[in-house]
This record gives structure tokens, C-alpha cells and sequence, in this order.
């Protein structure tokens, strides 16, 4: 097969298939040769390794992750993808295409009965409309996996890349940083893919931590905290969690007191350690 990633073969490849772009599928494909080897480079891709891809496509991120690891499953949404990628990956015998929704597919069950005794990495250039909620499914699932390398948006890259504690940091900013080191690796252009999207993308990379950075007694309620401390991000925290859920205010004042959280203090000034805090002492409260 003549290089995937060339813009003739794929346009080639795509008319012949009569294949259009679906939008709500968020699909904008890569056809800048370079980036592909470069993400597969940077995923852990390699020997005795097994690779997850969310979104083939038709392929280019695909083959690269196969010239590398031993095995890569793919999950591809639309079923119109699947002849073609028959075709554009008949010459990889280590790749698996399964038709399911990222969303909805069972990881763990998926990397036990696929990749028994391999560390496994996650690798994808991600449909847009659905980067929140498929970052934090995967790692809400606590996947035995390395690290997720994933192109996203350049604007959801530099928020799930803050620093909490940083006014770009957002509630998925201190959720990806209690399972993960957020790592921003390089930029891509609007121009890297067809159709070319409004925005630029960014390559991002987060190295799942072995245990949390901090001791969370009830994580659901930790994650709660979180949201509703965001939810009204004008606001201080004491009022933005009070309100957000219906604790009364003096009895949280004490808390931020004891943790030694200023009151005017807004979500984005807290650091992992204070959110550990205030859901811990809370939690005890409750019991
Ligand atoms: N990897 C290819 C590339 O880089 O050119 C395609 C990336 S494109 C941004 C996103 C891909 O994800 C499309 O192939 C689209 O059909 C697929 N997709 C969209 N929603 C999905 C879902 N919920 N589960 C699995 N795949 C999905």
C-alpha cells in the first residue's frame, strides 16, 4: 500500500469508498505525514506492548502504532469505516477493529481479554465532541494502562495541562491531575487535517500516577466538592460549595478555617491537597 498518510491516497481511498465526513462524529482525519509517527513515537508504543486506539479513522494513526507494538485494538464507531480500514490495513497482522462506542465499551473487561500479561497504552486522536467524557471515563475506570496520549482541541489541551491552583485550571484540570501528570508534547495545525477544522489541536500525554498524589477518603464525594466549587467559579468557594451542595455556611466556614483556605478563596486558588481536605473532613463529619 502506497503511504497512507499522503492526501492523494486518501482522498483516493475515500472516493472510492464514497465516503463522507460525518461532523457529529467529529470526524477530521490527519493528513500531515508527520504527526503520526511522531504520536505513535511518543504513546509507548513498542516491544511486548499493546496499544488501545479510540477513532482509526482510516488508519493513519493505526499503522504507526502497529509498526511499533505488538498488538493495537482500535474501537471505530462508524460501521461505513470499517471496509475501508479492511483495506488500508490488509498488510498489519497484529490489528484488531472492533465497531463499538467508545463510550459505552467495557475497558477492563477489553484490556484483560485482549492483552493478558502486556502493559497496555492508550493512543488516539480524539473525535472533539466527546474528549471530557472519554478522558474521564478512562481514567475514572483506573485502567492498569501507562499513559493516554491523546490530540485534542488546543483549548481543552492548556486546560486539561494547568496547573491547579492557576487560573486556566478547571474542574477537569484537578480530576486529571489526581489520576495523572498532564503533559503537553506538541501542536498541530488546523491545516493537518481534512476537513480542516476552525482550531488548532495539541498532542497532550497523561502519565497515569501509580497511586493518587493525595489520601481520598470518598472519592465521589472528593469529585462532588470539585464540580460544584467550579460550578460557580466567580464565586468564593465557601459560597460556590455551600450553595452547590446545601451545606450551611458556618459549618464550612470552619472547615476552610481548619484547613487554612482563606474564604475568599476561588476554585481555581485551591490546590488538590485543599479539595483532599475539605471532602475528608466533611466526609468524617458526615459519619
Ligand atoms: N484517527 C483518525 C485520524 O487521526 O485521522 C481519525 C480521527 S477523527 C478526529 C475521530 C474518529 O473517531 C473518527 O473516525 C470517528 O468516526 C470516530 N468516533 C467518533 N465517535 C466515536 C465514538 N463514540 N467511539 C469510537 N469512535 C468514534
Amino acid at each position: 500500500m502506497e503511504r497512507l498518510s499522503d492526501i492523494s491516497n486518501i482522498k483516493a481511498i475515500l472516493s472510492r469508498h464514497g465516503f463522507t465526513f460525518s461532523r457529529s462524529l467529529g470526524q477530521n482525519f490527519l493528513i500531515n505525514p508527520s504527526v503520526c509517527p511522531k504520536m505513535a513515537a511518543a504513546s509507548g508504543a513498542g516491544k511486548g506492548v499493546g496499544v488501545i486506539e479510540i477513532g482509526p479513522g482510516i488508519g493513519v494513526l493505526t499503522c504507526e502504532l502497529a509498526k511499533l507494538a505488538d498488538k493495537v485494538v482500535a474501537i471505530e464507531l462508524d460501521k461505513r469505516l470499517l471496509p475501508v480500514l479492511n483495506e488500508t490495513l490488509s498488510e498489519y497482522n497484529n490489528i484488531k477493529i472492533i465497531n463499538d462506542d467508545a463510550l459505552k465499551v467495557d475497558f477492563k473487561s477489553l484490556i484483560e481479554r485482549e492483552f493478558p500479561d502486556m502493559p497496555v497504552y492508550i493512543c488516539a486522536n480524539l473525535p472533539y465532541y466527546i474528549t471530557s467524557p472519554v478522558i474521564m471515563r478512562l481514567l475514572e475506570s483506573k485502567l492498569n494502562v501507562g499513559s493516554i496520549t491523546v490530540m485534542v482541541q488546543k483549548e481543552a489541551a492548556l486546560r486539561l495541562c494547568a496547573a491547579v491552583g492557576t487560573r486556566q485550571s478547571s474542574s477537569i484540570t484537578v480530576a486529571v491531575n489526581y489520576y495523572a501528570q498532564a503533559e503537553m508534547l506538541f501542536g498541530v495545525s488546523a491545516g493537518s487535517f481534512l476537513p480542516a477544522p476552525k482550531v488548532d489541536s495539541a498532542v497532550i500525554r497523561l502519565n497515569i500516577n501509580k497511586t493518587p498524589p493525595v489520601r481520598v477518603d470518598d472519592e465521589a464525594f472528593f469529585f462532588k466538592i470539585i464540580q460544584s466549587a467550579f460550578g460557580q467559579r466567580r464565586k468564593t468557594v465557601l459560597n460556590s460549595i455551600s450553595f452547590g451542595l446545601g451545606i450551611d455556611k458556618p459549618k464550612l466556614s470552619e472547615v476552610l478555617k481548619s484547613s487554612g483556605i482563606p474564604e475568599n478563596y476561588r476554585a481555581e486558588q485551591l490546590t488538590l491537597e485543599n479539595f483532599s481536605d475539605i471532602a475528608n473532613i466533611l466526609s468524617e463529619q458526615k459519619r
